[in-house]
């Protein structure tokens, strides 16, 4: 059975947030699964991750977390000493995670967030010292028994990883147990020729999905292709987490970093994310029970 999620700046507009809040609505709405940045879980004591961890249980919420990698701990950077800072960064999260017996992180967590302002015409070097990283940082994740997902995300965002083919080309190099491949349908839908080839594409490496309507509504509000979407994941037989990500409120960090310029409710009090996030949820059961 495929759990169902959503991530917690659907209604927060900064990254680190009252956490325990969301975790309560989410249950409330009927999600299993609330996602959110891993960077705050390096400001948390070990106490408040493990009140956060035994509040999810009692609410039945699995958390997972994602990652725009900041720049400065940019584990494909030429300069060594930010590769050195962002392995040691990266396998800090991993361990956090591991307090709270979470076992999936994904995101841009394989670069710094962020796509180039300098010519380049290949990209093989940036992507190798990606690599290098990652083959350190996934010994950690091993350890800790967490999946470390990569996501695949569109030409503004990254260089290293824009599609299911470059995703599946860098974790076969890594070559671990503990390494999966996020698709996230917004991103798809700009770098993929054809979406349900994608998800194909990655079949039994698929370890995670997002959903994001073509400028990043809840789904069902945009032109994307559902039955196609949802319909190839049935195909393939997935029936992994299926975390829905859409950010419709300009303003704060999120809107600044996720470039919300406009908002995309018509009405965006509490009260009406509350229904969307309900109407998202049952348009999303809907068709993956069909
Ligand atoms: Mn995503």
């Amino acid at each position: 059975m495929n759990k169902f999620g959503i991530f917690m700046n659907f209604w927060e507009k900064n990254w680190a947030a009252d956490h325990a809040k969301y975790i309560r609505k989410a249950a409330a709405i009927g999600f299993d699964i609330l996602e959110f940045q891993a960077q705050p879980l390096l400001d948390m004591t070990d106490k408040h991750l493990k009140s956060l961890k035994a509040l999810a249980d009692d609410c039945g919420i699995e958390l997972t977390y994602s990652l725009g990698l900041d720049p400065a701990y940019d584990i494909s950077s030429a300069d060594e000493s930010v590769r050195k800072g962002g392995i040691d960064y990266l396998q800090r999260i991993v361990r956090q995670i591991q307090k709270m017996d979470g076992v999936l992180l994904s995101g841009v967590s394989y670069a710094g967030w962020g796509s180039p302002n300098y010519i380049v015409n290949d990209k093989s070097a940036i992507v190798d010292r990606s690599v290098a990283s990652m083959k350190e940082i996934i010994k950690t994740a091993e350890d800790c028994g967490v999946t470390y997902c990569v996501e695949a995300v569109n030409r503004f965002e990254t260089c290293v990883i824009n599609t299911a083919a470059e995703a599946l080309a860098y974790v076969e190099r890594i070559d671990s147990p503990n390494i999966g491949v996020l698709l996230d349908t917004y991103h798809m839908n700009i770098e993929e020729p054809s979406i349900a080839d994608a998800i194909r594409l990655a079949g039994k490496r698929l370890t995670s999905f997002h959903t994001g309507e073509n400028n990043r509504s809840a789904p069902g509000r945009g032109h994307l292709n559902w039955a196609e979407i949802f319909g190839t994941l049935k195909e393939i037989g997935y029936t992994g987490r299926i975390v829905s990500e859409p950010f419709p409120n300009m303003g704060g960090e999120v809107g600044r970093d996720i470039k919300v310029w406009h908002d995309l409710l018509e009405d965006n009090s509490e009260a009406a994310l509350d229904a969307e996030a309900a109407r998202l949820l049952a348009f999303e059961k809907e068709w993956m029970s069909k």
